[in-house]
């Protein structure tokens, strides 16, 4: 039986690991697949992470990752199919085995958000993406359209607009949500369109994309709008499906827990995004790692 076992490989996972063998726990750290590390691996550049300017998501998720393995951490591919409690001790389920645990963290962050809209789904991978510096290559000289009002919709239109002949940016409401300072930007950059107060409600195409439909929210004033690819950057949910406590999410599928990454469920802790919490960032989550194994060592001590 392990100490602890961390689902997940982001900057919370790797963070835990790390703070785990230095703390001599048995841990054993699990992820889904090979394209793991989190949302970061998929960022082109990050640039407020303390101690560098400016750097690769890709970049610092293997150094996270680098790190970790030189502590000595085991990682495993395989993905959790379920988590839950069973006497004292905790029970991971994968595909292929049953691991127990005194205790688990549970750092699988976040993912995509779907738009739920016709079309979506029969062109994703076929001009529909969910990842503008996984994709955007493919897009150099056309014409693309990216929804959504926050940070990650501004820096994936900025993005674009390097490479492409002109990005439309779609937006629900007539502010956005995104940083001043990448709002600035987006309106200085003269090949970006803004399109406010308007939300996609189909994307038209067979076999690639050819044009979106846009509509006003009460769902008049519909236009055709053409284009080659569509970036949809509305947000993330939670991946927290396998867990089978479901007392220990709130109502949108956050795991509830304080700043001591402690659930109410004894024994399981969760650290980065899909903790209920106020600034899901690359530092918080990493800080959460540490905490909850902090908090882990407290609980070990106790429970013996
Ligand atoms: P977000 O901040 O939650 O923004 C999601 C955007 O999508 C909002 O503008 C929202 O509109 C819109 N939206 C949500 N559901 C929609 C729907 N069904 N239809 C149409 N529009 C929809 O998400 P995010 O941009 O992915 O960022 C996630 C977190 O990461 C944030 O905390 C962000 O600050 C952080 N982040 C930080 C950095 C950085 O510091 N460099 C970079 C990237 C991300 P409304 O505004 O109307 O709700």
């Amino acid at each position: 039986m392990y100490d602890v076992i961390i689902i997940g490989s982001g900057p919370a996972g790797l963070s835990a690991a790390i703070y785990a063998k230095r703390a001599m726990l048995d841990v054993l750290v699990l992820e889904a697949s090979y394209m793991s590390g989190g949302q970061i691996v998929n960022t082109y550049e990050i640039e407020n992470y303390p101690g560098f300017r400016s750097l690769s998501g890709l970049d610092l998720g293997n150094a996270f990752k680098d790190h970790a393995v030189a502590m000595g951490a085991q990682i495993l591919i395989e993905r959790v199919k379920s988590v839950r409690r069973q006497g004292e001790a905790w029970t991971v389920e994968t595909k292929k085995n049953i691991y127990e645990a005194k205790t688990v963290v549970v750092a699988t962050g976040a993912k995509n958000k779907h738009l739920g809209v016709p079309g979506e789904e029969e062109l994703s991978g076929m001009g529909v993406s969910y990842c503008a510096t996984c994709d955007g290559a493919f897009f150099k000289g056309k014409e693309v359209c990216v929804m959504g009002g926050g940070d990650v919709a501004l820096e994936d239109a900025l993005y674009l607009a390097r490479g492409c002949t002109k990005v439309h940016l779609i937006h629900r409401r007539d502010e956005f949500r995104g940083a001043k300072v990448l709002q600035d930007a987006v309106k200085n950059t003269p090949n970006i369109e803004l399109h406010l107060s308007q939300t996609i409600a189909k994307i038209n195409g067979i076999d690639c994309v050819k044009s979106v439909t846009l509509t006003k929210l009460d769902g008049s004033e519909s236009a055709e709008l053409a284009c080659d690819g569509v970036f949809i950057a509305i947000g993330m949910e939670p991946v927290t499906s396998f867990i089978d406590d479901k007392s220990v999410l709130d109502e949108r599928g956050y795991i509830v827990a304080g700043e001591s990454c402690e659930t109410a469920a004894p024994g399981l802790f969760v650290a980065g995004d899909c903790r209920t919490k106020q600034l899901r960032q690359v530092v918080t989550a990493a800080a959460d790692g540490a905490v909850a194994i902090t908090n882990v060592e407290a609980y070990l001590r106790t429970a013996q």
